[in-house]
């Protein structure tokens, strides 16, 4: 059963909510932006106002991520920043969320450090923030409130979405996986699917609203459904979505390499406004490594899975996650991370550096590498990764694309940005054209990181 949010906004009590300016910055991952979302949608649902300055709010909101240390180091320093803020006005309301909350003793000392700090909550209870909210405005209390464990999927939140064009729809809630050097299964706890009929009703609503793209988020999409009563898989699901008129584009992430199957790719293939692309976080190209992560394949594997989504899916893009320095990396294992990149030739990587996490089986391995190891690897990682992109770039020079406009260029505002079908970025010039439309862009020029085009 699902907690139903209009249900538990009636009994939250809230009819003095006054109104005011709140501020949010998203730590993390897609998951954590569309929490967010979640979080503005309701305190705009109450009476709020967003605004995009800090000194104009009167509640500001930190949803945050722990997945590596600097994230959580970022936190830290803003929080101490917030401050003065709060001296000069006393009635700022400061909230902290997200992942890092949900680690064991992280709220206590945040609040030991940061005794300006008003509400805390975690990632189970989000959907009660505008209660927290009321009980510190009316009462003057600090609000402290974590759920050790999953509750039921929360429906009916409502989502303030960035953009008007693309949305983000998850699918699944947590992670079983436990790899080990990932702290998501213990502060996102179990997997758990949204019923497929909540998924398309939503997306159908979107529709409505004039989204043309959307992409499907859980941490591993591949196990949707696996608890579910409902006879439905993650290819079903995606053969489902695909039959909503009026969507043009469905992307999806993360796919976990040792769940992603051929009924999958055949979906990709086979459906029209499946896009193709797929996140396949790789993490490592030794299989020494890969075991000692809890990954449960093999490079030999990866590749193999990879040769059959390019046979299937030819102008497939290939995008990744990559670790340097676990426990027990040698160079020798590294160099095998170096020609999987070689060899698979991804369209993108996001690399990180190994960052120990507190009660991860990894942090408790031996032979941790030293930092210097680590950034030397990195940096040649790096070069690897970024030659690839840009020979995969390159074979888009003097070809027409189909682009999904979604604005103004940040960096350029004579031109337009959208991304191509495999979700390559595009910069282009081009008249009477606006967000949300598809058009058709030659490309002139490939740079590293987008491509530059004309209509
Ligand atoms: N569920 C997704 C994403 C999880 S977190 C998946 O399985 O792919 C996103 C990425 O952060 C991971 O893919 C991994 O590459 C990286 N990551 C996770 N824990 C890390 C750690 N302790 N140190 C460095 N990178 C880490
Ligand atoms: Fe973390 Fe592994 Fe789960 Fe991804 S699949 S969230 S890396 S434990």
């Amino acid at each position: 059963m699902a907690i139903d949010f209009k249900e538990e906004l009636k009994n939250m009590n809230i009819e003095n909510m006054g109104k005011q300016h709140f501020f949010i910055q998203t730590y993390g991952c897609q998951m954590n932006e569309e929490d967010s979302e979640k979080l503005s949608g309701m305190l705009k649902r109450v009476g709020y106002t967003k605004t995009e300055v800090l000194e104009e709010a009167g509640i500001i909101i930190y949803n945050t991520c722990c997945v590596r240390e600097n994230a959580e180091n970022k936190v830290f320093g803003n929080l101490g920043e917030l401050k003065h803020l709060k001296k000069k006005n006393p009635d700022l309301i400061i909230a902290v969320c997200g992942c890092m909350m949900q680690q064991e003793g992280m709220a206590d000392k945040i609040l030991k450090k940061f005794p300006h700090v008003n509400i805390i909550f975690g990632t189970h209870n989000a959907y009660k923030f505008p209660e927290y909210l009321n009980r510190v405005r009316t009462e003057g209390v600090q609000v402290k409130e974590i759920f050790n464990k999953e509750t039921d999927i929360v429906e009916g939140v409502p989502i303030d979405r960035q953009s008007d064009v693309k949305a983000f729809v998850t699918i699944m809630y947590g992670c079983n996986n436990f790899c080990t050097y990932c702290v998501v299964p213990y502060v996102r706890g179990r997997e758990r699917s949204r019923k497929s009929d909540d998924i398309i009703n939503e997306i159908k609503d979107l529709v409505g609203k004039g989204y043309k793209e959307i992409t499907l988020l859980g941490q591993n999409v591949n196990s949707y459904g696996k608890e579910l009563e409902e006879n439905i898989d993650f290819a079903k699901l995606l053969r489902k979505i695909n039959e909503v008129d009026g969507i043009e584009r469905v992307r999806f992430m993360t796919s976990h390499p040792k769940d992603l199957n051929k009924d999958v790719i055949l979906a990709i293939k086979e459906c029209d406004k499946l896009c193709e692309q797929i996140h396949l976080p790789v993490q490592s190209g030794s299989d020494k490594i890969l075991k000692k992560m809890n990954r449960h394949y093999t490079k030999e594997y990866y590749l193999e899975l990879v040769d059959m989504i390019k046979k299937e899916i030819p102008d497939v893009s290939l995008t990744t996650d990559i670790i340097v320095g676990f426990p027990g990396e040698t160079e020798e294992d590294f160099l095998e991370t170096l020609d999987l990149v070689e060899r698979v030739g991804y369209d993108s990587a996001f690399t990180f550096i190994y960052s120990r996490r507190n009660n991860t089986p990894a942090d408790m391995m031996l032979n941790q590498v030293p930092d210097a190891d680590k950034h030397h690897r990195f940096d040649r990682l790096i070069k690897a990764v970024n030659d690839g992109v840009i020979r995969s770039n390159k074979v888009y020079e003097g070809k027409v694309v189909e682009v999904l406009v979604e604005g103004p260029s940040k960096n350029d505002e004579t031109k337009l940005t959208g991304r191509t079908r495999n979700g390559k970025l595009v910069n282009f010039v081009g008249e009477n054209i606006k967000a949300g439309d598809l058009v058709n862009v030659k490309i002139v020029r490939a740079q590293p990181f987008s491509l530059i085009g004309e209509v």
